[in-house]
């Protein structure tokens, strides 16, 4: 029997067209990208290469191109930007200061978003309520004006435990990574692992003392 989440999905996809969901293969991700995939349902699905993932997720990116057999459009950063960028800063000037570290998030992950979600009408997350205090308030739709598109959480109210036994259950591939401490993973110079009485994106950019641990792809 489809459960919620899964019904409030099937319900979305048909009433949207032109639906595209983003991936880093994280558990959220990997359900998502095994339901799309088992249901055959007309979602395209993208991902962003931002020149400093961990090979680990290379590693689950390929696993799943090799269990699925689909394709995962691959979006890079603007390589004019980027090198001049990294020549005026430096490779990790993210260290430096708040101010570097959202230019680089900019060039590496939001403007190469920016191409992808081009004339799309459905944008399909695996954001949580649980990942932290700024998308605990989050609504299963929200209307991005800028974007002029829905985005759509399906796995919103999903708690970690439950997202594990469906990756479990359905031997879905996963970043092994995750099996060393790392519950938020995301560029491998920005992203460590945390002890588990941490909240989960404490582990990103952990040097920046505040709560808004967002690089810029959602941040309502
Ligand atoms: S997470 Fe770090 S390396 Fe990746 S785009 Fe953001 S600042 Fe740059």
């Amino acid at each position: 029997m489809a459960k919620v989440w899964q019904k409030k999905f099937l319900e979305t996809v048909e009433n949207f067209s032109d639906i595209i969901f983003s991936t880093s293969f994280s558990i959220e991700d990997q359900l998502i990208t095994d339901f799309i995939t088992q249901e055959k349902l007309p979602v395209e699905i993208f991902t962003i290469d931002t020149g400093r993932l961990p090979h680990e997720t290379h590693d689950v990116w390929q696993n799943t191109l090799d269990k699925y057999r689909i394709r995962i459009s691959t979006f890079y950063p603007r390589e004019e930007t980027l090198s001049a960028f990294v020549n005026q800063n430096g490779i990790n000037p993210f260290y430096e200061s708040k101010e570097l570290r959202l230019k680089c998030c900019e060039i590496r992950k939001v403007e190469p978003l920016q191409r992808a979600l081009k004339d799309k009408k459905l944008w399909i997350s695996g954001l949580r309520k649980e990942h932290s205090q700024t998308r605990a308030n989050k609504n299963f739709f929200e209307k991005d004006e800028a974007l002029q598109l829905t985005k759509f959480y399906p796995l919103l109210e999903l708690s970690e435990t439950e997202i594990w036994e469906e990756i479990h259950q359905k031997n879905i591939p996963f970043n092994r990574l995750y099996k060393q401490g790392y519950r938020s993973i995301g560029c491998a110079t920005c992203t460590r692992a945390i002890r588990h009485d941490e909240d989960i994106r404490a582990g990103r950019w952990w040097w920046e003392n505040d709560n808004k641990k967002e690089c810029g792809l959602h941040v309502n």
